[in-house]
């Protein structure tokens, strides 16, 4: 399907989406509030509160301002997945934000900062995006009994170390375990996974991709951490090493994996000379069986379903791997000349994309 036919059928379907959703804002409504309990009506109202939210920020503003950008965005993206054989699509990719990548599930819609079509340096992120995708369809073999059991086991470890218990009110000591068990459950081996997706798909430019993205905002490589509030993704520093242990175990290329860490340590140096580099609490935090775990369970997943990885070949045009790597590897060669580099290798991606 040519891109412009494919966003008018995106859009007729994200108008049958709008349409249930206000037939179940109808439906409520019309609900008697004799012949059903408060607490199921509540229920429903909180739900609906929730997909409506969504609906406004995602979906509408998404499509009332679908332009150009993101017209060649939603092509690069699928391109993408057809290369990868992720088995999952967007609907679109919408150039709304100020910062970061974001995604939103159902439906299928990928958010990117505005101006990404002007740079080729974010698109290994997109592999991140569709990992998320890949950890809600296979949750229970990414999270299974064997990682769940060593979350637990850990918590329950943490919350008997008195060394710690003495350095903040116990009522605080476990209520920041028992966070720690839920965003190892959820956010961060989640965050995690999608990483080490993205790590598989694109090898080395994942770990560029990653400081770019930290080079965004203050450098605090090591929080969130036990002394620290706990937030949704998993401390800077870890989502790095996780995905050099995950190449590792899945025996990638040693040079590659050297390529990731020496361009860390780089950044790292720099990042601890203006926050610091002491963290206490971070291996308490991040035990390293937790990631090999996870590790494991996503390399079964990506060999189970047949994802590509960085290392194999395609004969695919335009090739969006071998492009993320070739500007990666341009940007770090040549400096100064990237930027006219660029802006000629995007005209041609759009070109054989068929996007204006
Ligand atoms: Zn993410």
């Amino acid at each position: 399907m040519p891109p412009q036919a494919a966003t008018t059928y995106q859009a007729a379907q994200a108008k049958t989406i709008l349409a249930d959703l206000g037939s179940k804002v109808s439906g409520l409504l019309g609900v008697s509030p004799k012949r059903v309990p408060t607490a199921t009506l509540a229920r429903s109202f909180a739900d609906l509160r929730d997909s409506v939210e969504e609906a406004e920020m995602i979906l509408v503003a998404g499509l009332q301002r679908f332009g150009p950008t993101d017209v060649r965005l939603t092509a690069l993206c699928r391109a993408l997945c057809e290369q990868m054989a992720a088995g999952v699509f967007p609907n679109f990719v919408v150039s709304a934000l100020s910062d970061g990548y974001q995604t939103l599930s159902d439906p299928a819609i990928i958010q990117v900062p505005a101006a990404e079509d002007c740079s080729l340096l974010g698109i290994p992120d997109l592999a991140h995006e569709l990992g998320h995708w890949l950890f809600a369809k296979y949750r229970e073999d990414f999270v299974d009994a064997r990682f769940t059991q060593a979350v637990t086991a850990h918590v329950l470890s943490l919350r008997k170390r008195r060394s710690l218990r003495g350095a903040m009110p116990l009522e605080d000591y476990n209520r920041q375990c028992g966070e720690l068990r839920v965003s190892w459950l959820e956010g961060w081996s989640n965050e995690l996974a999608a990483d080490m997706i993205e790590a598989w798909v694109f090898g080395a430019p994942f770990a560029y991709q990653h400081v770019r993205l930290c080079l965004r905002r203050e450098p605090e490589l090591y929080a969130p951490n036990l002394e620290t509030p706990i937030t949704s993704h998993p401390a800077d520093h870890l989502r790095l090493t996780a995905s050099t242990t995950f190449l590792k175990r899945a025996k990638c290329l040693p040079t590659e994996i050297t390529l990731m860490t020496t361009y860390w340590k780089r950044y790292r140096t720099h990042a601890d000379a203006v926050a610091g580099s002491s963290a206490p609490y971070y291996d308490m935090t991040y035990p390293s069986r937790l990631v090999r775990i996870l590790a494991d369970n996503v390399r079964v997943v990506c060999q189970t379903l047949g994802i590509v990885r960085f290392d194999q070949p395609t004969a695919a045009t335009p090739d969006i791997r071998g492009l993320a790597r070739d500007a990666w590897d341009r940007l770090q060669a040549n400096p100064s000349s990237y930027a006219a580099w660029e802006r000629t290798r995007r005209a041609n991606l759009w070109q054989k994309l068929g996007v204006p």
